[in-house]
């Protein structure tokens, strides 16, 4: 079972006690091995890792999530790093530096980072919540960035799992990836400075009830920063897949950036600031050694890269920052 300590004391500075209090039944429901197969292995994986004794060696705030030096362990302990974390293949979100041993991730998450980091409030002193946070790869930049603690939930327990190991060899610091979805959050928390979802917009069937759930996790004048897929279109336009997008099952709403501005207003924000819109280019989401699935230019009409292999628009993604009411 994973060490949450420290994960207490961040909710209790935050007068989160609504969520503090049902957070241990989560928390063991979520780790049930009975109903994960995998992870009783998983967790042997990350058991066998070195702990990092030195601290020298860690960048947060660098392209790659750097975490000690090759010439710290010898040849043999990086074969065994290496296998553990390949054991915990696919690595969706990175780069990742680790020993020596480089994560080539599907993502360049990077890329995403460095559009938003110049618009966001700064974080010191503030505590975060990162909903879908995936291995929590934009946590550990937010903690490079000076927050005060960050709190990542994701419900797909390989993701928890790789954070884990990336956490066992920084070692102990006020972050923590849970392995919940934001429905396992209490209603009317309002406790978090800065709350960040980022690609979950368009896997939730009701994104109207996903921004009033962000809405009340928020301080009132709190930030959120919302990155989602949308599409080229008029005030009151919406894509809704018939089917699959880009070969995903879970793809419900893709609005127009209009359409999603409207939405927030709705739910409570204000100080809505469009910031970014980019199509998301094959350079940016690929299959590499660590992720060795098909990755977007499998997804992509072969003859028309602007559409997807459902003859669909191919994937734009924009960021918004606004404030709670
Ligand atoms: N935020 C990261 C990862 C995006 S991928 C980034 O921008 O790079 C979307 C993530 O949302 C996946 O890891 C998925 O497991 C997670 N997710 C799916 N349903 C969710 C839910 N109900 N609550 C929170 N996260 C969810």
């Amino acid at each position: 079972m994973a060490k949450y300590s420290t994960l207490y004391d961040i909710l209790s500075n935050i007068k989160a006690d609504a969520w503090a209090t049902v957070l241990p039944k989560q928390l063991d429901q979520a780790f049930d091995s009975s109903k994960q197969g995998d992870l009783a292995g998983w967790f042997d994986s990350i058991q066998a890792l070195p702990t990092v004794t030195s601290s020298l060696h860690r960048l947060l705030d660098s392209d790659a999530i750097t975490i000690g030096a090759a010439a710290e362990i010898s040849l043999m302990q990086r074969q065994q790093l290496q296998e553990n974390l390949k054991s915990l293949h696919p690595w969706r979100k990175g780069p990742y530096d680790l020993s020596g041993i480089y994560i080539d991730t599907e993502w360049r998450s990077d890329w995403k980072w460095n559009r938003l980091k110049d618009h966001i409030s700064p974080l010191k002193q503030r505590t975060v919540l990162d909903i879908g946070c995936g291995n929590g790869y934009h946590c550990w930049r937010m903690l490079g960035a000076g927050a005060k603690a960050v709190i990542g939930v994701d419900p797909m327990l390989l993701n928890v799992m790789q954070f884990l190991a990336v956490k066992k060899l920084y070692g102990e610091a006020p972050i923590h990836v849970l392995p919940l979805g934001i429905e396992h959050i209490p209603t009317g928390l309002k406790a978090f400075d800065t709350v960040f979802s980022m690609g979950v917009l368009y896997h939730r069937r009701s994104p109207i009830d996903h921004l009033l759930e962000l809405r009340d996790t928020l301080q009132s004048g709190g930030e959120l920063i919302l990155e989602t897929l949308v599409i080229d279109g008029k005030l009151g336009e919406v894509l809704l897949p018939e089917d699959r997008y880009a070969k995903m099952r879970n793809v419900w709403f893709l609005p127009s950036c209009a359409t999603l501005e409207s939405w927030l207003k709705r739910c409570g924000f204000n100080n809505i600031r469009l910031i970014d819109v980019t199509t998301t280019s094959v350079e940016e989401q690929r299959s590499t050694d660590w992720m060795r699935f098909h990755s977007l230019q499998d997804f992509l009409a072969p003859e028309n890269p602007q559409l997807t292999g459902e003859g669909l628009p191919a994937p734009k993604r924009a960021i918004f920052i606004a404030n709670a009411q």
